[in-house]
């Protein structure tokens, strides 16, 4: 199959590649010289726009920052909507607020085309081992048809409902993340200030039921202060806002992760937005005055 790929960053450079692997012909959308140049030595072909990839694609593929970059690429001028290609099918693997994807959706569908929103959860190392998380949202013949191109880069591919799904899929996610990692730094710097070592506090409790994979990825972290991402702090406030404007749109409030959003601003505001979100333990410490690992005097 012939695949424009277009948002050739940390996740879609290695994206595209499993793609190429897995034998697809790629043409892409690189803005920066060198990205163009490593995908033409890698047997794919160069596009100037999106409409220009969409013309001679079978299906286009884009992973991109946030909604204004797919609202552009899609319906701006030399957007792929602008390209004469009825039935065209267009995947967007960003994360993005689902209220514009259905608006895109719905754009695109008056040029004939379709689309999938297929956010992912797995970062950097599950797009280079092509073992993605996909949550997908759009009609099921669709999803049926294009399964295994989203299987070449990912192990889980699962349809959650119509347009928009996918993205709702990964806002849900997102905030669960957020408000649970906030929660492990919250409780451990309650046991580092009641004087008990807030490791072994992590090894008695993660078998039970406040045991949970963001305790076992992130708490070895927080133990640490190790806080390379991973996930970038600034992706999830994106990521947060998007939650937040949704939930405002249809008066589903969510007093805990709007909390979180402003914990994690703080975090923002003391420079630390490039830092991994478990990373949010220093606003915990610097609210209660200490620092796990601190010899207690309690
Ligand atoms: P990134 O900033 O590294 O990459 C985005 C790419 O899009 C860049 O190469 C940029 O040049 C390109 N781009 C932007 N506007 C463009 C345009 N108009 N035309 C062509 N190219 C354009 O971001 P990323 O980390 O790869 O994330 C992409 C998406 O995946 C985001 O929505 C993010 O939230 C989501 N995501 C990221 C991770 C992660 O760990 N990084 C994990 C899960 C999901």
């Amino acid at each position: 199959m012939k695949i424009a790929f277009i948002g050739l960053g940390i996740m879609g450079r290695p994206m595209a590649k499993n793609l190429l692997s897995a034998g697809h012909e790629l043409v892409v959308v690189a803005r920066r010289d060198e990205v163009r140049a490593e995908f033409e030595g890698l047997g794919a072909t160069a596009a100037a726009t999106p409409r220009e990839a969409a013309e001679q694609a079978d299906l286009v593929v884009t992973m991109l920052p946030n909604s204004p970059e797919v609202r552009e690429v899609a319906l701006g001028a030399n957007g792929v909507a602008s390209a004469t290609r009825e039935g065209l099918v267009l995947i967007d693997a960003s994360s993005i607020d689902p209220l514009v994807t259905r608006e895109i959706a719905a754009a695109l569908a008056h040029q004939g085309m379709v689309m999938l929103d297929a956010p992912v959860s797995g970062g950097e190392p599950g797009a280079i081992a092509g073992t993605l998380s996909f949550m997908v949202g759009g009609p099921e013949e669709t999803f049926d048809t294009y399964k295994p191109v989203l299987q070449s880069m990912g192990s889980s591919v699962v349809r959650v409902g119509d347009v928009g799904a996918g993205n709702i899929a990964k806002l849900a996610n997102q905030a669960i993340v957020a408000v649970n990692i906030a929660v492990v730094a919250e409780a451990l710097v309650l046991a580092q200030k009641l004087g008990v070592d807030p490791a072994a506090v992590v090894q008695a409790i993660q078998g039970g039921l406040a045991g949970s994979n963001v305790m076992n990825a992130k708490g070895p972290m927080m133990l640490d202060h190790r806080f390379d991402p991973g996930f970038r702090v600034a992706l999830h406030l994106k990521d947060l806002t998007n939650v937040l404007t949704a939930s405002h749109e249809v008066a589903a409030p969510m007093p805990l992760t709007a909390a979180v959003f402003e914990l994690m601003t703080q975090l923002k505001a003391h420079g630390h937005e490039s830092e991994d979100h478990s990373a949010l333990l220093r606003v915990y410490e610097r609210a209660a005055g200490t620092h796990l690992g601190e010899t207690s005097a309690t």
